[in-house]
């Protein structure tokens, strides 16, 4: 184990409380990683606020993460010291199941994650909101040289997370058929879907709690149409003109209103994760024959192709940066629905900024 960083976790006038925080030494197959910045998922925010049950504290969150390789093990191939990489949701999975020879390692059953996970050594994983961190090979990828650090790191989770659900509906090849595709919640992930699907040559229509989010979402992410969730007349005046729907939201809310704004045969692909049961209503299924779905991020293959494709099509994200002091702050704003459209934490600072 490795001394990984001081933590501190709370700062009260009198006292200051450190935690020391270890991570695993750097293995044969494994890069330790020079953290230049890393996005704020919504998920950080889950896990900081134990939404789901499931946190074991003390918890370094981050699955955004872009940095340089400072050290190689000696059975790496991919990688060399200096090398631009990324790493996401995912530390470390079997190996052996029918998902992980397929790169679908994400659907492994015994897959650990980047932070609040058990590495095989009993260790709990540590994220990126810290200076360094050990990865495997296999769960890091490179990021295209075009893209920026920062602004890239988010599509790490956001990007991947958006990317399968879209390949899978065969929303992103580049000879396919214009589709009317509609994004539920204009955050990160949502922001994410927008640039993919006008990329592709969609008609995109968001639907937001927040009409203040409309002029930009149609001016600088080009947005086709904007669709006012909580104005039934506005939801009704859409029924059946969508042909896929992505749900990207973070907290409670019925699938039934969303459902009626497919055509028939059309499908409701939920990502976002409310930390309640969603009521999921029949008749609009039935009277509709459409299909509801959901997926967790994506494999390794894929998290490079999506990265290559950004680099492609020169995608990034839309960022407000932070600093270390402010990820508090920043997470408060995230709870508030007040980011566009990530925030991410400038970890190494101006001095080794690329
Ligand atoms: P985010 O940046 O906070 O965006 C979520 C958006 O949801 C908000 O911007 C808001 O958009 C909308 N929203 C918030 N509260 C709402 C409510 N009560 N009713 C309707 N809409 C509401 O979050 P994110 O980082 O994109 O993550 C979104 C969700 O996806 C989180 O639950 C996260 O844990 C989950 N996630 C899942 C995966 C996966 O693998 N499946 C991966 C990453 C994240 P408007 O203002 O436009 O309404
Ligand atoms: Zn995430």
């Amino acid at each position: 184990m490795t001394i990984k960083s001081f933590i501190c976790c709370d700062y009260l006038p009198m006292k200051l409380i450190v935690i020391l925080i270890m991570i695993r030494e750097n293995g044969v197959n494994d890069v330790t990683i020079k953290v230049l910045y890393c996005g704020m998922c919504h998920t950080d925010l889950h896990h900081v606020r134990n939404d789901w049950g499931i946190t074991m504290y003390p918890c370094v969150p981050g699955h955004e993460i872009t940095g340089l390789i400072t050290k190689v093990g000696k059975d790496v191939t991919k990688f060399k010291v200096g090398d631009k990489v990324g790493v996401g949701c995912l530390a470390a999975s079997c190996l052996e199941c029918e998902f992980c020879k397929t790169s679908q390692e994400n659907y492994c059953d015994q897959i650990q994650f980047t932070y609040n996970g058990i590495f095989w050594d009993g260790s709990i994983t540590c994220g990126g909101y810290s200076k360094m961190m050990v990865a495997d090979q296999r769960y890091v990828v490179r990021v295209p040289e075009n893209l920026p650090m920062d602004a890239a790191a988010p599509m790490l989770c956001a990007g991947i997370t958006v990317y399968c659900p879209m390949k899978d509906s065969k929303l992103l090849e580049p000879s396919g058929t214009p589709k009317k595709v509609g994004i539920i919640g204009l955050g990160g992930l949502g922001h994410v879907a927008v640039k993919f699907a006008k990329a592709f040559g969609h008609y995109v229509t968001i639907i937001s709690t927040s009409p203040s989010k409309e002029k930009e979402a149609k001016q600088r992410l080009g947005a086709d149409d904007f669709i006012e969730s909580t104005d039934p007349s506005q939801m009704k005046a859409k029924k059946r003109t969508l042909d896929f729907v992505l749900d990207t939201v973070s907290a409670y809310h019925s699938l039934g209103p969303y459902l009626e704004l497919l055509k028939v045969e059309g499908t409701l692909h939920i990502v976002g994760a409310p930390d309640k049961p969603m009521d999921l209503p029949s008749f609009p299924l039935i009277f509709g024959k459409r299909t509801v779905k959901g997926s967790m991020t994506g494999g390794m293959i894929e998290t490079q192709e999506m990265m290559d494709m950004c680099g492609k099509y020169n995608i990034s994200c839309d960022i407000e940066m932070v600093t270390p002091d402010q990820i508090n702050d920043a997470l408060q704003r995230l709870a508030n629905n007040d980011v566009r459209y990530r925030f991410v934490i400038d970890i190494a600072g101006k001095s080794s900024r690329l």
